[in-house]
């Protein structure tokens, strides 16, 4: 069985057929999936989706090309998602996106911030996002040490890559793109990180695998990632698979 750990099945390109999406995964024995927020109506939306499917669960933060409010305190906005019986199982996704300039550093900066450290008081892993701001976001969770949490969608960065290493409960997590043929410093990390700490994800709808290429991307796709990720490491496909929902179950506090 595989965990989809991060999918943003509220958009609106699953209105049609979420149903059939959820028959699927199941099918291609796709255990669960975190259903990630990234800003308020996603919120509630992936709090929906968990309470109403018993193979989906769900993560709630403010992403770093959401509408950034200046006075955002992370405890204050997603502190009600963390309580009760529905209650979200990781913050996230958040952290530093320099290639859309829908926010500046500075804007993006507490926000982060203070997403990290709910996260730490709170005990629950962070969903990190990184884009064109490795040391930006590198910056960031030096400063805020005692987290845990997953590198989601990895890039290949050998400075985040080596810090995650060193901490003991980071865990990175690919996404459809290692199944690229053109992808060769992806496949490198994806040979040379510890089984241990490695998770498999989605981020449907978007970055379908190579097999699926162009498509829109759904849960059940993860196996393919999964797959390109074994074959990569030269693994027996069944161990890797246990080990990866080890993983997932020890990172997210969950017996999928
Ligand atoms: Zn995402």
């Amino acid at each position: 069985m595989l965990i989809d750990t991060h999918c943003h099945l509220y958009f609106d390109s699953f209105d049609e057929d979420r149903q059939q999406v959820l028959a699927r995964m199941a099918e291609a024995c796709v255990g669960a999936a975190v259903v990630v927020g990234i800003d308020p109506g996603s919120w509630e939306q992936a709090r929906e989706l968990a309470a109403s499917h018993e193979r989906l669960w769900y993560s709630v933060g403010l992403h770093p090309t959401s509408e950034l409010p200046a006075d955002f305190l992370a405890a204050e906005a997603l502190g009600p998602y963390l309580e009760g019986d529905n209650a979200a199982i990781a913050i996230g996704e958040c952290g530093i996106d320099l290639h859309w300039d829908t926010n500046t550093l500075e804007a993006q900066q507490p926000v982060f911030r203070s997403q990290l450290e709910l996260a730490r008081e709170r005990e629950l892993p962070v969903i990190i996002h990184t884009r064109s701001a490795n040391a930006e976001t590198l910056e960031l969770l030096q400063s805020v040490p005692g987290t845990r949490g997953i590198l989601h969608c990895f890039n290949g960065s050998p400075e985040l890559l080596a810090w995650a290493l060193e901490q003991p409960q980071w865990y990175i997590s690919f996404a459809g793109n290692v199944s690229f043929r053109k992808a060769t410093e992806l496949h490198e990390a994806a040979r040379v990180i510890p089984a241990e700490r490695l998770l498999v994800e989605t981020d449907a709808p978007f970055i379908a695998p190579q097999a699926k290429r162009g498509q829109r991307n759904e849960p059940a796709y993860v196996r393919h990632t999964f797959e390109a990720l074994a074959t990569l490491r030269d693994e027996p496909i069944e161990e890797l698979e246990e080990i990866l929902l080890a993983n997932a179950r020890r990172i997210f506090g969950v017996d999928f």
